[in-house]
């Protein structure tokens, strides 16, 4: 047996439960013995039968009487057994578990776990937990410090301790340790397999913090570890293109001196930093991070826009059509007069056929065009760019570069690395930018994204004014609906109401949902006023005349589904209505709220829940003191943790399954030794071979 056998090729066992046990991240064997119990049964009190006492948890041991199937009146099944040892017998029940008289034999040796009832007169044992002893020496589930793991359906803790006792005792998992000894003093960490053997099955409860601390410290290492590493071998092996700056500055200054406004210091800083990595000869690998509405997309633009000036192509990719078309509608308004073609590609594998740098579309109304194709075409019909901004479509084989100069990834959260790698390939190392709106943490953008370099808008433009934001108590609904129809009239204003997610993503239920919402809005609500609705699943062009007619002021309500989410930017719309709000993250709230405040007129956001947890509350409350996204994504950490916050960013082996990402100092000592390992990473050849054996746990762009 190898810890390194993926569990599909296992054994029996394993293999019968591999997709099961993706579930709960175990891939290879190896995996199963970082799977961390999250608490443990203490069964350590052993005692002979005459003396346990009633409502204590002990663990007897004794010799099997009897055991047999009852049935009840009401067709229950209940296992009834007799244990003896040397001082007296006690009867223990289970319930509905009729293949333990098939497991169990009279005769057995039998170690039982669990509280002490009484029956009657005579004290019992109510589903305890059961271990035939056939080594004296051994106790995996009862009689001692027991795991409770992470469970998931037909993966029992029980089934997890026997497969991880077994794996304990490999030489292999012995010798598993690849730390040096002075690491681990300077960092006061234990030794590899005591931590693992202590974490799994420890003799008291004080063992097991250190083994923790052991375990996490590992995580966090190996994690930027692989960043540093990653972030070095670009750096150093990859040859980018350098662009020229100081010629193009006239160009660049008349583009910022056309813009309605000036640039705010930290955009200022964050083109610098671009403009900086663009002329190097490295590739650039840099995440811009700006909340909602501090001004991405111009500091983009600038990017693209000095890329042209190279006379090479950028690509600008975005994670909806919606959002695709906006920002071609603000980036040609931008770039169109200045002689770049900003083309438009949205909906996938409609384009014809392609030649290096060019694609050629048999006419843009032709059936096989693709849905949306707003470009330049030349005399032969041929589409060309120098800016091509698209949705997932861009990926398309079809769409092919001559000369790209810069990816832009928009929303980056939203794509998985693959998709960045593809569009990467369509050019030979192309600079590279990211961009979320999705507030991380410092420490966690440390963690995960090491490797990359960081700006961040912490500044937003002048004259933003604060979205005044309730959360509305159930009684108070129709007066709510009436204060926004009152609201909306007054000021000539518009409103979103935002239907949840039914699940995770735009089902058809949840399409349903919306429609259901919208309809009993319209007859019952507000009959007069004009609604439309808006969800993921309508054709692109309904979505458009949707959008359009909202824009033109012809509807004063978008119901719609939260598709709304990143990007749109309609300013006349002054309140956003959230439905269920407790299903999204505080930085998500923070996200669609950042639809409305885009004008000088005062904006709302109303947030309404069925929920009556306190804690669920006491966390939407929070939106109506907090204004900041990077605050309330801090917030949102220490309230429900990453997992819930990060959940839909990193899929499954990316998450923190030990540490915590809100432990800085765990962090910053990992980080500081992983930074002095990779100055002679040449030197540590047992963390090298352990990093080259880790699955890759890559999220960051590359
Ligand atoms: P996000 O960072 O959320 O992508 P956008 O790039 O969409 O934000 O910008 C939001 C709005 O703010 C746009 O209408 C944009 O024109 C405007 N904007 C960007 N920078 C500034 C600035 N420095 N001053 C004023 N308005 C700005
Ligand atoms: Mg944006």
């Amino acid at each position: 047996m190898d810890l390194q056998t993926p569990i599909a090729k296992a054994g029996r066992w394993q293999q019968r439960n591999a997709r099961q046990l993706e579930k709960l991240g175990i891939y290879q064997l190896a995996d199963l013995l970082f799977h961390i119990p999250f608490r443990y049964e203490d069964y350590s009190l052993i005692s002979k039968i005459a003396q346990i006492q009633p409502g204590e948890v002990v663990t007897v041991e004794g010799t099997v009487l009897e055991i047999e199937n009852n049935y009840t009146k009401n067709g229950l099944k209940i296992q009834k057994a007799t244990i003896t040892d040397d001082t007296g017998a006690i009867d223990v029940t289970w319930f509905n578990q009729p293949y333990l008289t098939r497991v169990i034999k009279k005769g057995d040796v039998i170690s039982l776990s669990g509280k002490v009832d009484y029956f009657g007169k005579y004290p019992q044992l109510q589903s305890p937990e059961y271990e035939i002893i056939t080594d004296p020496n051994v106790r995996i589930h009862t009689g001692r410090l027991v795991p409770v793991y992470p469970e998931t359906k037909g993966i029992s803790s029980k089934w997890l301790r026997r497969q991880i006792y077994q794996l304990l005792s490999l030489e292999q998992t012995k010798a598993l340790e690849y730390l040096s000894e002075e690491l681990r003093a300077r960092n006061n960490l234990l030794e590899l397999f005591t931590s693992l053997q202590t974490i799994h099955f420890p003799k008291n409860l004080e063992q097991i913090e250190k083994a923790k601390a052991r375990l996490a410290f590992d995580e966090v290492f190996l994690l930027q570890l692989k960043a540093l590493k990653r972030r070095l071998e670009w750096k150093e092996q990859l040859q980018g293109i350098s662009f020229g700056l100081e010629q193009h500055k006239g160009n660049i200054d008349q583009l910022t001196n056309s813009l309605p406004f000036t640039l705010t210091n930290a955009q200022q800083k964050a083109v610098e930093a671009i403009f900086t990595d663009l002329k190097s000869d490295k590739p650039m690998n840099r995440l811009l991070e700006g909340d909602v509405g501090s001004g991405k997309t111009i500091v983009a633009t600038l990017a693209m826009y000095l890329v042209y000036l190279n006379k090479h192509q950028s690509v600008f990719m975005a994670p909806t059509e919606i959002l695709a078309q906006q920002h071609h509608a603000t980036i040609s308004n931008l770039l169109s007069p200045l002689g770049v073609k900003v083309a438009l590609v949205t909906g996938s594998k409609k384009l014809e056929k392609s030649t290096t740098g060019t694609t050629s579309i048999t006419s843009a109304t032709s059936k096989k065009s693709p849905r949306d194709t707003r470009g330049t075409f030349d005399t032969r019909g041929t589409f060309s760019y120098d800016v091509l901004i698209g949705t997932h479509a861009v990926l398309s084989e079809k769409i092919n570069f001559e000369r790209l100069g810069l990816v832009v990834i928009d929303e980056q959260q939203r794509f998985g690395v693959s998709q960045r790698a593809i569009l990467r390939k369509k050019g030979k190392n192309p600079h590279l930018l990211t961009m979320t709106a999705t507030p991380i943490p410092r420490t966690i953008a440390l963690t995960l994204y090491g490797d990359l370099d960081l700006s961040v808008l912490d500044e937003m433009p002048k004259g933003r004014s604060i979205v005044k934001t309730w959360l509305v108590p159930k009684v108070k609904r129709t007066a709510a609906y009436q204060w926004i129809e009152k609201q909306l009239k007054e000021t000539q204003s518009q409103a979103f109401i935002l239907c949840p997610f039914i699940e995770e993503s735009e089902s058809m239920q949840t399409v349903k949902a919306a429609t259901k919402e919208f309809e009993r809005l319209k007859k019952d609500v507000f009959p007069n006023l004009r609604l439309g609705l808006l969800h993921g699943k309508m054709k692109s062009k309904q979505k458009d005349e949707t959008l359009d007619k909202f824009r033109k002021g012809n509807y004063d309500i978008l119901v719609c589904t939260p598709v709304v989410e990143v990007g749109i930017d309609i300013p006349n719309a002054t309140i956003m209505l959230i439905e269920a709000a407790e299903r999204f993250g505080l930085a998500q709230l923070h996200q669609l709220r950042g639809r409305v405040g885009r004008s000088h007129k005062q904006s709302y956001c109303l947030l309404f829940t069925e929920s009556e947890s306190e804690l669920t509350k006491k966390r939407l409350k929070s939106l109506e003191s907090y204004h900041v996204g990077l605050a309330l994504a801090e917030l949102d950490l220490q309230l429900r943790g990453p997992g819930e916050m990060y959940g839909t960013m990193q899929h499954g082996r990316n998450t923190l399954k030990i540490a915590s990402f809100l432990d800085t100092a765990l962090i910053q000592k990992a980080r500081k030794e992983a930074k002095k390992v990779m100055q002679e990473f040449n030197k540590h050849e047992g963390i090298a071979k352990k990093l080259s054996e880790i699955a890759d746990t890559d999220v960051s762009p590359d």
